[in-house]
């Protein structure tokens, strides 16, 4: 078998994929060859318009994934449009920033919910139909918040560990059925997520001295590591998590 990053007649299903990493992804899969379906819950018009462009099939599947209630209509839907899902990128995330001592059990619950079941049950559905098939990518952003604390966003951290680990524990009973599970673990990445950060000199300067690459990510950069974990070139790569962060943590 040749060793592609070509996708064409795949089906992926990225989630969160109207701005930000989620939409440099989706965009990315369509230009490699991939019919995608999006399930967020805005409209993702620039997305569609960007996939119709790469001449792929596109599915907007509209779906509020802050727990599990959405979770098989998001599979069926994508499955009933496009028949299959080779790949599913889980994206879709959310951070809530407080002190330690005052952080509320909403904003835990509400990253917890979103960041770490909602992905954990949407894998699991796609992963029934994956290994009937005896093939299939599943990709899950986490952080370097897998790796570190961070400060004021412990519910984050806590679901991007959990990232990390359930990344290996699907791995390890996913790979009997052919399907690979990796996690890509974005650094600073310029988005509206981390626009005030930006937005805020002294911190931007801080981040950016941090970097040994010297300047922000762009979400083209994980879309990147994304086009590899979907493709035939990482069939051997399973239960790892790529950080993709311009060399942060080998600092
Ligand atoms: P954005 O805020 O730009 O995008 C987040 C996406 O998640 C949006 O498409 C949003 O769509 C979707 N989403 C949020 N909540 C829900 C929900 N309840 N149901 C469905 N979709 C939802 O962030 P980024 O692009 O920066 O982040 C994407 C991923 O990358 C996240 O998992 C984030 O934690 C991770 N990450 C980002 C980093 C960065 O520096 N930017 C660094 C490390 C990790 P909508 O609101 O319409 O539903």
């Amino acid at each position: 078998m040749a060793i592609s990053f070509d996708l064409a007649g795949k089906c992926a299903l990225v989630t969160g994929a109207n701005t930000g990493i989620g939409q440099a992804i989706a965009v990315a899969l369509a230009e490699a060859g991939a019919d995608v379906a999006l399930a967020g819950r805005s409209e993702p018009a620039e997305t569609v318009e960007r996939i119709k462009a790469a001449g792929r099939r596109v599915v907007d599947v509209r779906a509020d994934l802050s727990g599990t209630a959405e979770v098989q209509r998001v599979v069926d839907e994508a499955l009933g449009a496009l028949g299959r899902i080779d790949v599913l990128v889980n994206n879709a995330g959310i951070i809530r920033r407080d002190d330690l001592l005052q952080f509320s059990e909403a904003d835990w619950d509400a990253v917890i919910d979103t960041n770490l079941k909602a992905l954990f049950f949407l894998s699991q559905a796609a992963a029934r139909h994956m290994a009937e098939r005896g093939s299939g990518k599943i990709i899950n952003i986490a952080s370097l918040l897998s790796f570190q604390g961070g400060i004021r966003v412990p519910s984050y951290a806590a679901a991007k560990s959990g990232v990390a680990g359930l990344t290996k524990a699907m791995a390890n009973e996913l790979s009997a059925s052919g399907i690979q599970v990796n996690a890509v673990a974005p650094g600073y990445i310029a988005t509206n997520n981390t626009a005030a950060l930006q937005a805020d000199e002294t911190r931007n300067r801080q981040i950016l001295e941090r970097i040994p690459a010297g300047r922000w990510g762009k979400p083209e950069d994980i879309a990147g590591a994304a086009i590899f974990l979907s493709s035939n070139a990482s069939d051997y790569v399973t239960g790892h998590i790529l950080a993709v962060d311009g060399g942060w943590l080998a600092r």
